[in-house]
């Protein structure tokens, strides 16, 4: 699956939101966001244009596909899936969104930026109920076991992705072991869970894909 390689915090400028994209940089006051730099290509000075409808529900859909680090031919699978679904659909994306596995190892606090989360999932060094499993857009399910595989528990980049983010602990819909490197998918979350993302507003989204 092709992935982005260019610049990352170059679609935060973009979108003139805090994506964190780069684990513990983010927080950090190397952040271009917290410094204020204009979107790429603008003058700092210049007075923010009006927007069509068309390009603010544009602007919506590629914040929350930059977040979870897809490309559109997946993102829009993912659209058309939670179409698809029953219930609501702007919902049925979050909850989809959330259970792919990269985003669920992010979550536990295996890695320290969904990207890196990615990387530990496609080499090979994360189990689901005990079986390895190289697929970062694997659909987890309620119940699922998540866990480091056992070669693969001294890695640096997970011990220290663990140590620095472990202290925050984890979302509700998860449990996390970290002595013994595993955790759990409780259940979906339901949207108003989901409260890290900032103001992304799927309705706009949905508007986007039904032109
Ligand atoms: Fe870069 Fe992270 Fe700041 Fe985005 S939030 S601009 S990825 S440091």
């Amino acid at each position: 699956m092709a992935r982005y390689t260019g610049p990352v915090c170059r679609m935060c400028r973009t979108e003139q939101k805090k994506l964190m994209l780069k684990g513990d940089r983010c927080k950090s006051d190397k952040c271009p966001i917290n410094r204020k730099r204009a979107a790429p290509g603008k003058d700092p000075k210049a007075r923010p244009g009006k927007r069509s409808d068309y390009g603010v529900q544009l602007r919506e859909k590629q914040k929350l596909r930059k977040i979870y680090g897809m490309q559109e031919k997946q993102f829009h699978l993912f659209f058309e899936r939670a179409l698809r679904m029953p219930g609501i659909t702007g919902e049925n994306l979050f909850v989809l969104l959330e259970r792919r596995l990269d985003n669920i190892v992010y979550r536990l606090r295996f890695a320290s930026s969904r990207s890196q989360a990615r990387q530990v999932v496609s080499h090979g060094h994360i189990l689901v109920n005990g079986r390895r499993i190289n697929i970062p857009s694997y659909l987890v399910k309620a119940e699922d076991e998540i866990s480091i595989a056992e070669k693969s528990r001294n890695m640096t980049l997970v011990k220290d992705a663990l140590k620095e983010f472990g202290k925050a602990g984890v979302m509700p819909w998860l449990s996390l072991d970290p002595d013994a490197m595993k955790g759990k998918f409780l259940a979906a979350p339901r949207r108003s869970d989901i409260t890290d993302l900032g103001d992304i507003k799927e309705q706009m989204i949905i508007e986007y894909y039904s032109k």
